[in-house]
């Protein structure tokens, strides 16, 4: 069944490949984007290119009105939601923890943490069958960073998605009733940009080498796994933490 979706951060990555991936589908989706407008534009075309509807929407996962407001954004063209994906997130630098500045961490949590949660209320408020909404499923993309720690690089954004562990399980009891699935993927090393925004552009490929399976993923690999948590052949699937990190 077509569905319509919002992905944060799809402008680039894993959410443009995830907004693609559902083209191909037929689905509508909601292709929000910080900054980038021209990447976003350019997803938009390659999602109607493969078959599906799409429109992007500029906000700040951060702020609650933006957040607000890109969600009325995407139901008011294309209807009442049926699927979620809390992709936005970022990295800060490499830094030895005994360096971290507030405004590092602040920035951080801001948008990892207290912007996915922002976004999975937002998301749930719209779905849950006790406020009119059809039920749904939220997938919230998460890190093997939450159980490795990511010492000497980034702990603070490996907690930001510890965080979203937690919220997913507890989500998945609590939005249960209300007809909405809610899973995390935790992908490992996937060439993407984040990974130069952390200053180490080569970071995917320089680990990925040393992981079981021997490479990075892709970002259609992580793709995947998150149109399967929103698609009904996973009807019964929620509370899921699913790696996708070759083995690692
Ligand atoms: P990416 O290529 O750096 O893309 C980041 C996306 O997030 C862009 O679309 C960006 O929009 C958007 N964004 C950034 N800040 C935002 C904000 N405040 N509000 C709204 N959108 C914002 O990242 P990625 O690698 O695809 O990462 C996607 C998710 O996967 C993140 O949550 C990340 O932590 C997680 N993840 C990635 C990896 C990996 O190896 N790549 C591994 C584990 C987990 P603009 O284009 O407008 O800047």
């Amino acid at each position: 069944m077509a569905k319509t979706i919002l992905i944060t951060g799809g402008s680039r990555g894993i959410g443009r490949a995830t907004a693609i991936l559902a083209g191909q589908r037929g689905w509508s989706v909601g292709v929000n984007y910080a900054g980038n407008a021209a990447a976003a534009e350019q997803v938009v075309k390659a999602v109607q290119t493969a078959g599906g509807k799409a429109i992007a929407i500029k906000g700040d996962v951060s702020l609650e009105a933006d957040v607000i407001a890109v969600f009325d954004a995407v139901e008011k063209v294309f209807g009442k939601l049926d699927g979620f994906v809390n992709n936005a997130g970022v990295l800060d630098r490499k830094q030895p923890f005994l360096d971290y500045s507030l405004e590092r961490m602040k920035r951080i949590f801001d948008i990892n943490v207290l912007g996915a949660y922002l976004c999975a209320r937002e998301a749930a408020r719209r779905m849950a069958k006790s406020r009119g909404g059809k039920g749904g499923s939220i997938v919230n993309v998460s890190s093997v960073a939450a159980r490795l720690g990511a010492p000497d690089e980034y702990v603070d954004y490996a907690g930001s998605k510890g965080a979203i562990d937690s919220m997913t399980l507890g989500l998945a009891k609590e939005l249960g009733p209300e007809g909405i699935r809610v899973n995390a993927v935790r992908p490992g090393l996937i060439e993407t940009d984040i990974h130069a925004s952390g200053g180490q552009p080569d970071r995917a490929a320089r680990l990925g080498a040393m992981t079981p399976l021997g490479r990075p993923g892709s970002a259609q690999e992580t793709a995947e796994a998150i149109i399967w948590l929103l698609d009904d052949a996973a009807s019964y699937v929620s509370g899921a933490l699913l790696d996708i990190s070759g083995g690692r």
